[in-house]
Formats: C-alpha cells, structure tokens, sequence
C-alpha cells in the first residue's frame, strides 16, 4: 500500500466509532458505507494511486502569481477595424495591404468616440491564463460573450499545494502563517483521499477557493474591454486587476514575439500594432470611458475615487489608486 494511503488509513479508523465497527452500514444509498473489501480506506496491493482511469496528475503550477500568453490573435488588429470603420464611409477594401499605417492609427483613434464598436469585434484574442483562483475563473466564466476550457478538478489531480493567499492576507506575518497551516493541513487530507481511492472529483471538494488553476479564454477586444471596464472596477476582486496587467503584458509579448520589426524572419511587422493595443485606455476601469459612474446603486459598493471621477477630475485619479490598492471599495 501507498505509505500515504497508509497513513491515511490510520487517520480515517480513529473517525470510527466502536459502535460503527460493530453495526456496520449505517444509511442506504450512494452515502451508504461501502461493503466490506470495497473500503476506499482499504485501497488494495495494486500500484495505482487514481481510483478512476480519467484522472491524471494536473501539471503542476510553478509560479503563484497570474501568467497570461496569447496564444493566436488576429495578425493585423488595427487593419481589420480600419477596413470594417471604412464601411461605414463606403470605402470598400478587399485587401488589408492597401491600408496605410497612417490610415490603422486614424480609425483606431476615431473609435474611441464613437458607441459604435462593432469593428473592435474584428480583433480575435486567444488567451491561456494560468494561476489563478479558483475564486477568480468562477467570476471569469460569466462573461457570455467568450468560450472557455477549464482544467478539470474531476480529473486533474494536484499534486503539489497551488495556492496563493489574497493580498491583505499576504500582508500580514499572522494571517499568512495561519492560512499557510490551513492550506497544508488540507492538501494532506486531499493527497491521503487521493491516496485512498477517492476520486478527485470528490476530494476537490476540500479545496480552497484559492486553489490555482488555469484556462483558455477566447474572446474579442469588444467584450474584452467591456469586461475589463467592470471588472477593473475598485469594487471587483483585487485579482482581476493582477490578471489585467498581466493580459497586458501577452498582448504586448505576443507583438514581440510574432510580429517583431527587428526580427528579419518575421512575415509582417505589425509589432506596434499591439503595443498599442496593450498600451490603450482599455485597460482602465468602466467609469473612465464614460466619464461617470455606472455603479451608484445602493447594493454597490464605496470607491475611493468615485468623488472625483463624478467631478470629471480623472487627472487627478493615480493608477495605483484603482490598479493597486485592495482596500479602495471599502470606503462608503
Ligand atoms: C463588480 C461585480 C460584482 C459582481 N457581483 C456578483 C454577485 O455578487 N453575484 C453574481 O451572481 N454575479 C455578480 N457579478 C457578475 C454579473 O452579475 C454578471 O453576470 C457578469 O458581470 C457578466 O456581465 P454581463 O451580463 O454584462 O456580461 P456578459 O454575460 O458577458 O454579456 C455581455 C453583454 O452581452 C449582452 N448579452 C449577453 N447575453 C445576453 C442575453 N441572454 N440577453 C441579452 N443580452 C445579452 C448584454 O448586453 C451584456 O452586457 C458581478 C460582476 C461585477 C463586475
């Protein structure tokens, strides 16, 4: 038997009552004991750890802060908005090479005063975002205007703690050290339930909402930045202004690493194009773009700076105000 198993074993008879041993199954049903030699307590002398032949072992999630990559993107974003906005003049393009670079930055500039936002469906952005919450993916898979492929916790076993504490607790020597403890004591009773035949989609169960995981997010910029608007917002979960940046950052990489003018093997140099998409006011909460606050309902909550922006006092406003501070919804 697997030591784990073993141990493990040790630690679910002490949850047995004398009168349990002697009076065997006490429900019927699927919460009914299991039959004597079925046991998941009593894996058997097979050398397999995983009751159920789809589970595998999850790779493991080496760095605890929110990794995004873009995986594929629409090769020349600012080219399909200018030939989608020049329908709007009667411009009919058919190749996307006939479009001046100088013409690229003009409709993408002009689309940020207009509602109509149409063409920013044009842009394609396929995300891989890994480490993080499983809190935060529960938010994230709202959004319906976006497909998603979760990695299983039915079937992807974790192995190895993935966790990472929110900010406030993080800050604090106590706080930290007690979550710590906790996470440990209950990813050995994970491992041992594993160990002992459980299968993960029941062992899940004592997971964390911390737990780390990861997706694929597919999406196009429209829907991005509207959800990026909300979710950027002081009153959403501190994690999604982590996982913004680091979007961020995949837009810009991906520029560099497909698109790069330095890079004579690359087929097109359209680099700039996506430092400018990851450099865009996009990236700001909701109330930026409209120039006042959409959430004033008595169910919302605080800001620190929902006076100011109310006052169209945007210059004011420091981007570590709303992009760092996990505290700035909790004012009223
Ligand atoms: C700060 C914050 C706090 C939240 N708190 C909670 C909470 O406590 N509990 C909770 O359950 N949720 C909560 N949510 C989630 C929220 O209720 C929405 O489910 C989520 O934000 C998706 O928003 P959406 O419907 O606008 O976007 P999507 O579902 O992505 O839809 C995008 C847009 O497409 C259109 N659309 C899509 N589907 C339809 C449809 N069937 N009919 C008509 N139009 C459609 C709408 O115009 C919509 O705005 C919270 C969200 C935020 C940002």
């Amino acid at each position: 038997m697997d030591p784990r198993s073993r141990e493990f074993k040790t630690k679910l008879d002490a949850h047995i009552t004398d009168e349990e041993r002697v009076r065997g199954p006490i429900d019927e049903g699927v919460y009914a004991d299991e039959p004597d030699g079925t046991d998941p307590g009593e894996p058997g002398t097979e050398i397999t750890r995983y009751a159920d032949k789809a589970m595998f072992e999850a790779e493991e999630i080496a760095d605890i802060m929110p990794q995004v990559t873009l995986l594929v993107a629409t090769p020349d974003p600012l080219g399909a908005v200018a030939a989608m906005s020049m329908m709007y003049e009667g411009r009919v393009i058919r190749d996307l090479g006939v479009v001046t670079d100088e013409e690229r930055i003009h409709y993408w500039s002009e689309s940020f005063k207009t509602h109509l936002k149409a063409p920013w469906e044009a842009i394609d952005l396929h995300f891989l975002v890994e480490g993080v919450s499983r809190a935060f993916t529960h938010q994230m898979v709202r959004q319906r205007t976006a497909v998603f492929a979760q990695e299983s916790m039915r079937f992807a076993v974790k192995e190895k703690i993935a966790a990472r504490p929110g900010p406030i607790i993080a800050s604090k020597r106590q706080t930290r050290e007690a979550w710590e403890d906790a996470i440990e004591n209950v990813w050995e009773i994970y491992n041992g339930l594993i160990g002992a035949g459980i299968p993960a989609e029941e062992a899940r169960g004592l997971l964390p909402h911390d737990t780390l995981t990861r997706l694929h997010y597919k999406t196009n910029l429209r829907n991005l930045a509207d959800h990026l608007g909300n979710r950027l917002c002081t009153q959403a979960q501190f994690e999604w202004r982590m996982v913004a940046t680091a979007l961020r950052q995949a837009i810009y990489a991906h520029g560099e690493r497909y698109f790069s003018a330095d890079d004579p093997s690359k087929t097109s140099n359209s680099n700039w194009q996506f430092r400018t998409l990851a450099g865009s006011s996009i990236f700001q909460p909701v109330c930026f773009s409209l120039g006042r606050c959409p959430f004033n309902a008595d169910f919302d909550r605080g800001c620190t700076i929902r006076e100011r922006v109310e006052r169209g006092e945007f210059d004011l406003i420091e981007e570590a105000e709303w992009l760092a501070d996990p505290k700035a919804g909790w004012v009223r």
